[in-house]
């Protein structure tokens, strides 16, 4: 849940990335749990592929990381996303991620929890990835292109930006 201590006015508008501090930080993340779902990569292309195949850590209702404090410990390949390496990641990352918005000079749009002063926006809109996934561990390797989606709520990610 997000809390507005600590939290400077509108923080999101025109503050770069960098000058963030970690509650800041922490609090453009919307819940959406799209950025725990697997990824497949063209490696000619590059092109990125969403499925709904999610970590084995992703609760499907609530969206969130049931381990998020010793993620690390149990999923090594999970991304600790910060303001020195969103240059890396932007491309993979979901295109309503708030991180990637900022990132790319857009606006948040008006589900964002920051705007809205709650979470439950960001699934009211189908913009998260609740109640979609199957778990990576119910599902083989060579399944994943059988569970390629379109991001949920893409279409949606620009109306009524902030
Ligand atoms: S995609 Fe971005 S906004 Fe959504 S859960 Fe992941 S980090 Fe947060
Ligand atoms: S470890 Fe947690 S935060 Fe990392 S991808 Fe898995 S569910 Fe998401």
């Amino acid at each position: 849940m997000n809390t507005m201590a600590n939290l400077r006015d509108r923080f999101w508008e025109n503050m770069p990335l960098k000058d963030m501090n970690e509650k800041e930080w922490e609090a453009l993340c919307d819940g959406c749990g799209k950025c725990c779902l697997n990824k497949i990569e063209d490696a000619d292309t590059g092109e990125v592929f969403l499925t709904r195949v999610a970590c084995r850590l992703l609760d499907d209702k609530t969206c969130r990381c049931t381990q998020y404090n010793i993620r690390k410990k149990l999923v090594p390949e999970c991304i600790n996303l910060n303001a020195d390496n969103i240059e890396k990641h932007a491309y993979w990352m979901p295109q309503t991620c708030a991180y990637r918005l900022l990132y790319t000079g857009e606006s948040l749009p008006e589900w964002h929890p920051l705007l809205s002063g709650t979470n439950q926006t960001v699934h009211d809109a189908n913009v998260s990835a609740q109640g979609i996934t199957v778990s990576e561990v119910d599902v083989r390797d060579d399944e994943w292109e059988q569970l390629i989606i379109d991001e949920p709520g893409v279409e949606v990610a620009r109306e009524g930006q902030d």
